[in-house]
């Protein structure tokens, strides 16, 4: 089954609107040439309007990092999943930095899912194991979980929209902004002995086989091809190598082989 290489850069909150049209300024040319990676920029919330009006025309996709799951309403500080598809067609859920600061459960996850498809948004939902919880020998346990109820309810939509309609991002989170990447065949064991079976629990076999599955977690320059050299792994969620332009390009780059 091919799978289309993916890889999103996650900003988290760093760059202001002038930052991030600078940053945009550097990766348009250089992700551009790159046709065989399907890319991905996910700046803060206040940036999204003038990333969406630089990416346009181009073949570079927007992300938000979050959103509600109700349409609108009394929520103060939220931003509503019809308010991110007027300007992305990608939204990060569940991420590990969400889950861990501001109280997101599966339940909310499943939420948001749940919310982002209905909008024709494709969720990069994020699951992944703390330290703890690893040194416990709890990874498949937890990462089983996170994506089985995260992904509940889902079989009839995603029947309809098929295995491209969602993303998922193996995101250790003793990994994540560490330095310290989890190895290459360490996240294909996860990914093919806990990700995908699961997956074909939910959506059958060929869907499972379908779906991109990313890893996350200090990925660079450097060791970005060791993870896209497993047939598993199907890409990258990157955080703070997302900032910089030439790293960024330099990933996508290893994606595309
Ligand atoms: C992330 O934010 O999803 C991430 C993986 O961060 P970093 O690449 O900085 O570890």
């Amino acid at each position: 089954m091919m799978r289309k290489p993916f890889v999103a850069g996650n900003w988290k909150m760093y760059k202001t609107v002038a930052e991030a049209r600078h940053l945009i300024s550097e990766l348009v040319p250089g992700l551009q040439a790159i046709d065989a990676v399907e890319k991905v920029l996910c700046p803060p919330f206040t940036a999204l309007l003038a990333a969406a009006a630089l990416l346009e025309g181009t073949d570079i996709g927007l992300g938000a990092q979050n959103m509600h799951w109700e349409l609108s309403g009394a929520y103060t500080g939220e931003i509503s999943p019809v308010m991110i598809a007027e300007l992305c067609r990608y939204v990060i859920i569940g991420h590990s930095e969400r889950r861990t600061y501001f109280g997101e459960t599966d339940d909310t996850v499943n939420r948001k899912v749940q919310a982002a498809l209905a909008q024709g948004l494709t969720p990069i939902v994020c699951v992944g194991e703390t330290l703890e919880e690893n040194e416990a020998g709890q990874t498949a346990d937890v990462v089983a979980r996170q994506v089985r109820l995260g992904l509940s309810g889902l079989s009839g939509v995603i029947e309809q929209a098929g295995a491209g309609a969602f993303v998922v991002a193996y995101e250790p989170v003793w990994a994540i902004g560490t330095g310290r990447p989890s190895t290459a065949q360490g996240a294909a064991k996860v990914v093919r002995e806990i990700i995908r079976p699961v997956l074909a629990e939910l959506f059958g076999d060929m869907t499972a086989q379908g779906v991109r599955v990313l890893y996350g977690g200090s990925v660079n320059a450097k060791n970005a091809a060791e993870f896209f050299a497993e047939a598993e792994i199907d890409g990258a969620l990157v955080g703070g190598a997302s900032l910089k332009a030439a790293e960024f390009i330099q990933i996508v780059q290893a994606a595309a082989g």
